[in-house]
């Protein structure tokens, strides 16, 4: 069985803030990049531990390069830098293709009340996203891409909100490790590290358990054709992504997009947002 790990940053273990998830601070630099490696360690030790036979490590936030080779697990390939064709998921297409996926330190989508470090892709640019009419955050639109390529999404690690969002989309068969509980945007009560840890590797340990037993949670799939909705924040975001080709202006700051599947309506969604600058 291979195990496809995609790591975000806002909902690592400890984690509350910009400043220790955004490259050139100081708190990222020295403690931000150590706390997302050890989750994801913890990730692969749980997944090694109940039989994983091969596991693939995707950095999936800001530019890719947060994970500390130098720390990470020794077993394990790592997919860094950016851009890559798949973003948080890169090696989604990987030969042999992973059997499933593990979202580790993921956070809300924009929006979500009391969540840490809500958003959706990008907090300045982006305030919502619909696939097939459906909101989706950064879990969905993942777990969706996973789904294409027949991998779903089994375990996932975050605030409480996070991990309720995933339940919400992939259903209640996901195994969580709730690893701090969040009381606003930019607080919450984290968990000591060591419970942190335990609680990650014993929800690996569990999906991929599940995962060999044919007990694993039901692939995220979207309906093709694929109708992408984006809301952005400012109409001059809506300007600049209106000139990916056949984008449709819907209001000053929504545009909408007909994809033929949802590997093109990610990559849409890549570029508007790439587009979209201030
Ligand atoms: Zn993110």
């Amino acid at each position: 069985m291979k195990l496809l790990i995609s790591a975000d940053m806002e909902g690592i273990s400890g984690i509350v803030d910009w400043e220790q998830v955004t490259p050139g601070h100081v708190e990222y630099q020295s403690r931000g990049r150590q706390l997302m490696t050890d989750d994801v360690n913890a990730a692969i030790q749980g997944a090694f531990e109940s039989g994983a036979d091969e596991v693939l490590v995707s950095d999936g936030h800001w530019n890719a390069r947060n994970i500390l080779i130098e720390e990470l697990d020794s077993r394990v390939r790592l997919n860094s830098g950016s851009p890559s064709p798949f973003a948080m998921l890169q090696g989604i297409d990987d030969q042999p293709p992973p059997d499933a996926v593990m979202l580790v330190g993921y956070h809300g989508m924009s929006g979500t009340k009391k969540a840490v470090l809500d958003h959706t892709w990008s907090d300045t640019r982006v305030r919502s996203v619909f696939l097939n009419g459906r909101a989706v955050g950064e879990i969905g639109l993942n777990a969706a891409v996973a789904a294409h390529y027949g991998a779903p999404v089994v375990a996932l690690t975050g605030d409480q909100h996070a991990c309720e969002e995933g339940m919400n989309m992939i259903g209640p068969e996901l195994e969580i490790a709730v690893v701090k509980n969040a009381t606003g945007r930019f607080a919450a009560q984290c968990l000591p590290l060591g419970e942190a840890r335990h609680k990650i590797c014993e929800a690996a340990a569990r999906a991929v358990i599940k995962f060999r037993e044919g007990k694993a949670p039901p692939r995220f799939a979207v309906a093709a054709p694929v109708q992408l909705a984006v809301e952005f924040v400012y109409t001059q975001h809506a300007d600049r992504a209106y000139l990916i080709p056949g984008a449709e202006r819907v209001t000053g700051t929504r545009l909408e997009y007909t994809a033929p599947d949802i590997v093109t309506a990610h990559r849409a969604f890549r570029a508007m947002t790439m587009l979209a600058r201030d």
